[in-house]
């Protein structure tokens, strides 16, 4: 067989040409054609041609899926452009017409994710009957990390998340347990699939973050296993079979054991252990206090332990072990703890908007009806209404009416671009919800104390895929519904049963479809933070949808094609969710500062410039959705308490 034939069956087995990737990759093919740029551009350019990139594949957006979130999976093309005219201070070189709305609000919300949200509700709910707010976004639907991807396989409705997946049981009382409350998400009514099969059954996870044992470790090349060798909990059973050195694997149990006798390391946050934790990397930690070397650290734990943070141990303070657990809540634990909508935390992110604009979702705001119906964005963005969302509107200033004079100025202008055009408007206030990389650049004439804090704030990409499959029998045959491993694209994945009240398929088993999610992060120990992340999103905008396909595909086949994987028979779609700017990083001194200094985000969250507050997840530290909400809560508090008083 010749070299051109042989490459075109391989294509074939792997199912490069099937039809639902396909389909919608065509229309965005269609779209971005002609748009392998051509820098400098105008904003006129930019905004006349949405797709428009730098040295971005024609592919890159990719299939949508269907349904509420098809034209908005992570990052679009026509989103990262955007923002990266901002970046490149394109709008002020060329500025094009602007056209005044004539509106005045009480607040703008800059961010509609679930920090930004959660400000609008809570200016809603405390600000009185007259108050009137907008959220500015610029994605096609709200929700900024918390979206969710659609399928529909052989006739079944199928969802997962695109970014934030799952949420705890709050403590009764607690500020959680009452903000659930108040968006009509009761944890305890989460009952989910029961198991549907004759074959035996096997444990499934609520999450896809869950990884219910037994859990199936691959051991590939990098372990010079070639074919791959799987081994169901090596780490349970002691690492008898696992293919690595016997002295990495002695250090591996002796860190088990230190890690399990040691005591609470500090008394309270911000004391002076949980400074001295702070102040190292995860990686000189772990190596100080477990006895671990740093090769068994860089070949087993990366990103691994800092997974919830982006960025591998080398880079991230030692602090981010133990952030999360200060997060409070009845139950963390993943086996029983762990919760989850079908698609994530888009869920919240759904109840908070059906809260705010009861007209959003149709239908009462049951969890059924909020995760089944479609938004209904007319009712976004209605005149008059006290709360409104403006979508697929990117902010590019938001300056005081006297520029050197903020505690003079009566309102903020507020400029964005929408749909080719550039628009203004008044507001009394401001909260900037979208994030560090974004608020450093469009508040204009930040103090330098404010700008010095935002420049310490480091993000960095991640990529989640969500892999439609027919069955998951190839799992099922392994022994195991979830699966980890050491090199390629990601590092696990698991099937999950979803919650009744999402579907009316009470029970699912090995022949069932389901989305398997991969989480990508892209690490380079030893390099800098920064350059960690710029090098990760380098890689992340210059890879085309068909290259990462094809990754994905020839890694499922090599893991999963011996127990009965076949890429073309199985995988009827996948959705890429990209997001540049995905995690906050913290490096040591993040959370409790460094040389006598305060912490950065101790400024930011304290002190408000002029009508200006800021919210997002970063300010907290810590990826998760409660933390967003604290933020925007805080946010808007300060607004009502200091701005609008
Ligand atoms: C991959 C991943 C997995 C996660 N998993 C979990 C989890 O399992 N559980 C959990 O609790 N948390 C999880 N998190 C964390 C949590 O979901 C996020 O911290 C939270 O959703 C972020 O909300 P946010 O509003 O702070 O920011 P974002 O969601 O980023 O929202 C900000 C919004 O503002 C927009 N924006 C930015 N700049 C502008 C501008 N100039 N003009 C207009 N709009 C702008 C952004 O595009 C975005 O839509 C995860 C996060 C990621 C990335």
């Amino acid at each position: 067989m010749s070299d051109s034939h042989s490459k075109t069956a391989a294509k074939r087995a792997l199912g490069m040409e099937s039809r639902i990737c396909r389909r919608d990759f065509l229309n965005s093919s269609l779209l971005a054609s002609g748009s392998l740029l051509l820098n400098p551009l105008t904003p006129r350019d930019l905004l006349a041609m949405p797709q428009a990139q730098v040295n971005i594949p024609v592919d890159w957006t990719g299939y949508g899926g269907v349904g509420d979130y098809r034209h908005s999976n992570g990052n679009t093309a026509e989103v990262m452009t955007a923002g990266h005219a901002i970046r490149d201070k394109l709008y002020e070189q060329h500025p094009p017409p602007i056209v005044d709305t004539g509106e005045t609000f009480d607040c703008v919300v800059v961010g509609g994710g679930i920090s930004g949200l959660a400000a609008a509700l809570t200016l809603r709910r405390n600000g009185g009957d007259g108050l009137h707010c907008l959220v500015l976004d610029n994605h096609p639907i709200f929700g900024g990390e918390a979206k969710r991807n659609e399928f529909v396989v052989d006739g079944h409705r199928l969802m997962a998340p695109q970014g934030s997946d799952h949420f705890q049981f709050p403590y009764p009382h607690s500020f959680m347990a009452r903000f659930y409350d108040l968006i009509g998400v009761d944890p305890h009514a989460f009952k989910y699939q029961a198991w549907g099969a004759a074959d035996p059954e096997l444990p499934l996870g609520r999450t896809f973050e869950q990884m219910p044992q037994p859990q199936g470790h691959y051991f590939g090349a990098k372990f010079g296993q070639r074919p791959g060798l799987w081994l169901t909990d090596p780490f349970g059973r002691n690492l008898d079979k696992a293919p690595i050195a016997a002295a990495i694997k002695a250090e591996l149990r002796r860190s088990r054991e230190r890690r399990a006798a040691s005591d609470k390391p500090f008394d309270y946050p911000g004391d002076a252990k949980s400074r001295q934790i702070d102040s190292l990397t995860i990686e000189e930690y772990l190596m100080r206090e477990r006895g671990l070397s740093r090769e068994t650290i860089r070949t087993l734990m990366v990103p691994g332990e800092g997974g919830g943070y982006g960025l591998g141990p080398d880079a991230l303070s030692a602090w981010c072990l133990y952030a999360f657990e200060q997060l409070g809540c009845l139950d963390d634990s993943p086996e029983t703890g762990w919760q989850a909508f079908p698609g994530g935390n888009a869920g919240m992110a759904r109840h908070i908007v059906k809260t705010l604009i009861p007209e959003s979702i149709p239908g009462p705001r049951t969890l059924e009806n909020v995760c089944r119906n479609s938004v209904n964005f007319a009712a976004l963005d209605r005149a008059g209404a006290p709360a409104r969302i403006r979508l697929r509107s990117t902010v590019i200033s938001v300056e005081h009416e006297y520029a050197a004079q903020p505690e003079k100025s009566a309102f903020v202008r507020v400029t964005y671009a929408r749909d080719g055009n550039l628009f203004t408007l008044k507001a009394r206030s401001a909260v900037m919800a979208g994030g560090c990389w974004t608020t450093k650049r469009i508040v204009r004439d930040l103090p330098a104390s404010h700008l010095d804090a935002y420049n310490q704030f480091y993000r960095s990409p991640c990529l989640m895929a969500n892999v439609a499959v027919r069955n998951w029998r190839f799992l099922y045959k392994l022994g195991i519904s979830s699966a980890s491993w050491y090199e390629g694209l990601g590092s696990f994945t698991s099937v999950r049963k979803v919650p009744l009240f999402s579907t009316g398929v009470r029970a699912i088993g090995p022949d069932s479809p389901t989305v398997l999610t991969f989480k990508v992060l892209y690490c380079t120990p030893g390099l800098p933070v920064a350059e960690q992340g710029q090098r990760g999103r380098i890689e992340l905008l210059s890879t085309s949808f068909h290259d990462y396909e094809r990754r994905l595909r020839e890694q499922m086949t090599e893991m999963f094609g011996p127990s009965g994987f076949e890429a073309r028979r199985d995988v009827p779609g996948i959705i890429l969710n990209r997001w540049g700017h995905a995690y906050v990083n913290p490096q040591p001194g993040f959370f409790f500062g460094s040389n006598g200094q305060p912490a950065p985000r101790q400024i930011l969250r304290q002190v408000p410039f002029g009508r200006i507050t800021f919210a997002n997840t970063d300010l907290g530290g810590t990826m998760d959705h409660k933390v967003a909400i604290l933020e925007g809560h805080r946010a808007a508090g300060q607004i009502l308490d200091r701005i609008l008083a």
